[in-house]
């Protein structure tokens, strides 16, 4: 059946009579959209963004070719087949621009459930495009099926493109709340384009048809202003193409892209005769240029900037691994050198012991004060070589663990017994206090437990020039923790110094006032200690001069 009052066209969408605005809205738009998607697919095939891109550009390629034959045909048959085409290539646009949106938004494809919900989506489409639902008959006076559209069908298709506007629009808010600026930017721009498209495109198809069944409007020509939206669309892309990189594509192929767009915009110039065509093509031309100049630019001054900063990265990446390297040298070199040191001293100390305990016979009185410096002097250096080792331990990764179960009360009170005589000896009371509702058991190293508390006991005896230590053991059982208090009323330290004694080699500014020989390690190798067995030491002081407060805490076995 051909409609009689139409003539045949040429070329299948070249006709006389139709509209001049039927070329420029269709044809510009459908070789954008497919020459950004290839463009964009080919240039990275395996980025599933570029991927959905191809496909919205392609779905929107079918509408619009499908429309075009519709605009210029005859044949009611053929016509009639085109009509399926209109509701499956709106629907999957619909879902598409959904599917991008995510895409974009999370750099990640969608669930599986989502996809189900997808496909559930569209098939009633897909079944019933092609029968009486769609459209039941053809008027052969206008060459159009709109008075035989139907109308569920019609309102399946078009609310699923409301449902989609939404859907894309709570995405954007979604994602926009949670971006950095760049990728702020970057959401206004394809959400824009996009929303600005789907309104354009499902909004006003929707109203063309509507007008045109109640007979308000004597055809769809309005509908042909819906595709520009596309255009718009493809800019937003092209701007993130140059400018963000979001669709991973070269500089140079961005480059290539926009003098592309040029050219196409200009060859309109072909076949646009009547002054508004030529007018629009004239403005456009102009704004893809300055666009597109103003784009080249700006991304010609980031590249500078990038490689600058590339390079100096690199730079630092070298001057790590160096340093690193340096680093492991340093700790090889120590590890060497505190073995070698460790026996020679343990035979000064050892033997100088054995001298002032009288085991070589009766010490002259003037000797025994000398005899006993060399005893503490090689104590000292004893603590500082195994401190020393302890670190070169932990930075290779080495220090070994033999956890098992034992009492945490008792052994804070053995260690206090035992360091009470050294407190003394600098005029210091030493206490040991408990409030345990608990056992007290702790799994851990009892060996590294002892040295963390003999460490800190110890440094509270170095840091207190007179007053009082108090060692308090308390727990919580609720939260099966288990606290070990040393508080003292020595030199304090400043907010500046706590922020630094657990790094290596930090030591308070006032430190080598009241204890010159310190190393700044002790609490470094007890903090990494207490972390490998799951516990913390934190510090408290009220400021200098104040007092300080250490609490080591170690989780409960329960
Ligand atoms: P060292 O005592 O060898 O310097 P540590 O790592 O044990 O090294 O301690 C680091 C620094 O923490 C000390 O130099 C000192 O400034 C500060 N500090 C540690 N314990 C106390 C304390 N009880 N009172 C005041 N300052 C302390």
């Amino acid at each position: 059946m051909i409609c009689y009052l139409f003539e045949e066209p040429s070329f299948l969408i070249f006709t006389a009579e139709a509209p001049e605005l039927l070329y420029y809205s269709h044809i510009p738009a459908t070789v954008l959209a497919l020459l950004i998607g290839f463009f964009v697919y080919f240039s990275n095939r395996k980025h599933l963004l570029n991927k959905l891109l191809l496909l919205i550009s392609l779905c929107f390629s079918a509408w619009t070719t499908a429309s075009l034959l519709a605009w210029t045909n005859t044949n009611a048959d053929f016509l009639a087949a085109l009509w399926s085409i209109f509701a499956i290539s709106a629907t999957f646009l619909s879902i598409l621009s959904v599917y991008f949106i995510y895409v974009f938004l999370e750099k990640r494809d969608i669930g599986f459930k989502t996809k189900i919900v997808f496909l559930v989506l569209i098939l009633p489409v897909l079944l019933f495009s092609h029968t009486d639902l769609n459209i039941s008959g053809f008027n052969l006076a206008n060459c159009d099926a709109f008075d035989h559209e139907g109308l569920y069908f019609k309102a399946y298709y078009t609310t699923l493109g409301f449902i989609s506007m939404a859907w894309i629009l709570a995405l954007l808010i979604r994602g926009y709340k949670k971006a950095g600026s760049s990728m702020k930017k970057q959401i206004l721009l394809i959400g824009s384009g996009m929303e600005f498209f789907l309104i354009s495109f499902i909004t006003t198809t929707f109203i063309v048809t509507y007008l045109v069944n109640n007979g308000l409007l004597p055809d769809s020509r309005l509908e042909m202003y819906s595709l520009f939206g596309m255009v718009i669309f493809m800019t937003m892309v092209s701007i993130l193409i140059v400018k963000f990189n979001t669709f991973r594509v070269g500089m140079v192929a961005s480059q290539a892209l926009v003098l592309a767009l040029i050219i196409l915009v200009a060859s309109q110039y072909t076949y646009t005769s009547t002054k508004t065509t030529v007018g629009l093509t004239t403005i456009s031309l102009l704004l893809t240029t300055v666009i597109g100049f103003l784009l080249i630019r700006s991304v010609k001054k980031e590249i500078k900037q990038r490689e600058k900063i590339e390079s100096l990265a690199s730079t630092l990446e070298i001057a790590n691994v160096r340093l690193q390297q340096m680093d492991k040298l340093k700790s090889e070199f120590v590890s060497i050198a505190s073995h070698q040191l460790r026996s020679p001293i343990t035979a000064i100390s050892g033997y100088a012991s054995l001298m002032s305990e009288g085991s070589y016979g009766e010490v002259p009185s003037k000797m025994k004060e000398p005899i006993e410096r060399i005893v503490q002097s090689a104590r000292m250096m004893a603590t500082s070589i195994e401190d020393y080792l302890n670190v070169s331990r932990i930075e290779a990764g080495n220090m070994k663990y033999n956890f098992a179960d034992f009492n945490l009360n008792d052994e804070v009170e053995h260690i206090c017994d035992d360091l009470r005589a050294e407190a003394l000896k600098r005029s210091l009371v030493l206490l040991f206090r408990k409030r345990v509702d608990g056992q007290g058991i702790v799994n851990g190293d009892i060996g590294k437990v002892q040295q963390i508390i003999h460490n800190l006991i110890n440094n509270s005896i170095k840091y207190t020039q007179k007053g009082a230590i108090t060692v308090y053991v308390h727990d919580d059982i609720k939260n099966k923790r288990v606290f070990v208090d040393i508080l003292d009323t020595g030199i304090g330290m400043s907010a500046e110094t706590i922020a630094g004694i657990f790094q290596k080699f930090e030591r308070g500014d006032k430190a080598n006032t009241v204890n010159v020989t310190g190393t700044g390690l002790g609490l470094y190798v007890a903090q990494k200690m207490t972390q490998a067995m799951g516990g913390t030491i934190s510090a408290h002081s009220d400021g200098e001069g104040q007092g300080s407060r250490f609490t080591l805490q170690l989780p409960l076995v329960m």
